[in-house]
């Protein structure tokens, strides 16, 4: 029997279309394969950057809420204030020397302190200050955006104080080590310094000095900044802003105006953070209950006593 040579054909082409549609379905397949696993990639190393930071957050708050718990703590164990804030001061072996009057005057200092930022809050706050000519304190991360640059100027040129708080502000890195610690705090002193001309000598460890997420004793942390002349702060007022994002502006002027009465020289924790919105919601009242209620405002400076979880006294003089 002979072959229809058209027929031939026919199944040939036929045959090579079913080759074709083929071939392209494998290609499309691999392509969308490709291109699900690279989103599926982008989207892992977003969530996990992003859980990162919520770690930290959550670290941020856990500690400050446990920190707080273990003043309270001491507070009751302890005679009433001024136990702290009323410390002599001259066993102090560091460089800070308070003057004189400080222990002397009565009047009721406040230290409103900002952790994290800048962010972009950071307007708002510091047009909010500039409003009510309130200095304050910023305990600044390392960022390199220019908007980020512009307000480290902005916070030394409005009169504030800028400090050292970490430029990576990743727990798990810089407490690995004392290297660790002081790379990342030198790096962070370098920038601000490149950025503003100033050489700030003030510091907040993040989590506080008391934090228990450092494996290391946080006392070898306290010698090294101790031994390079900074000066660490803590906090004995916390607004609660680190806690979560449903804090109102009540609740922030609420646990603050509920401690400051307890101390002659109060500390507060809050925080410039993205989405902090409760904080700057939070400030003008807060502010103005302050000064209603006839505390001083205060940026930190030398002169301001310390407050600290462990102090930088006890751990040189152990
Ligand atoms: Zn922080």
């Amino acid at each position: 029997m002979s072959e229809n040579p058209i027929v031939g054909i026919r199944e040939k082409e036929r045959r090579r279309r079913r080759v074709n549609r083929i071939k392209s379905a494998i290609i499309w397949t691999i392509a969308i394969w490709m291109i699900a696993s690279i989103t599926a990639i982008i989207y892992l190393i977003c969530r996990c950057n992003s859980l990162d930071n919520k770690l930290d957050r959550f670290n941020e708050f856990f500690l400050s809420a446990s920190a707080n718990a273990r003043v309270s703590e001491k507070k009751q164990e302890a005679p009433p204030d001024t136990s702290g804030d009323e410390q002599d001061d001259k066993d102090r072996t560091t460089s800070y020397k308070p003057k004189e009057d400080e222990t002397t005057d009565d009047t009721k200092k406040v230290y409103l302190t900002f952790d994290d930022g800048p962010s972009d809050n950071t307007d708002d706050i510091l047009d909010i200050l500039k409003e009510y000519n309130v200095k304050a304190t910023f305990f600044v991360i390392g960022k390199n955006d220019e908007h980020s640059k512009e307000m480290y100027k902005r916070i030394v040129d409005e009169g504030h104080t800028i400090a050292l708080h970490s430029y990576s502000h990743k727990y798990s890195e810089i407490y690995k080590s004392l290297e660790n610690y002081e790379e990342d705090l030198e790096r962070l002193s370098d920038h601000i310094y490149d950025i503003t001309g100033v050489r700030s000598h003030f510091l907040r460890f993040p989590g506080g000095s008391s934090n228990q997420v450092s494996n290391l004793d946080m006392k070898e942390f306290i010698k090294l900044v101790n031994d390079e002349g900074y000066t660490y702060f803590d906090w004995n007022v916390a607004s609660g802003d680190a806690t979560n994002q449903r804090i109102t502006k009540e609740d922030i002027i609420n646990n603050v105006m509920k401690d400051v009465p307890l101390h002659n020289t109060s500390v507060v924790l809050m925080h410039d953070a993205n989405n902090k919105n409760s904080t700057v919601e939070a400030l003008k009242d807060l502010i103005e209950t302050l000064q209603d209620q006839g505390y001083t405002l205060l940026p930190i400076d030398e002169n301001t006593k310390l407050v600290q979880h462990i102090s930088v006294e006890e751990v040189i003089n152990e």
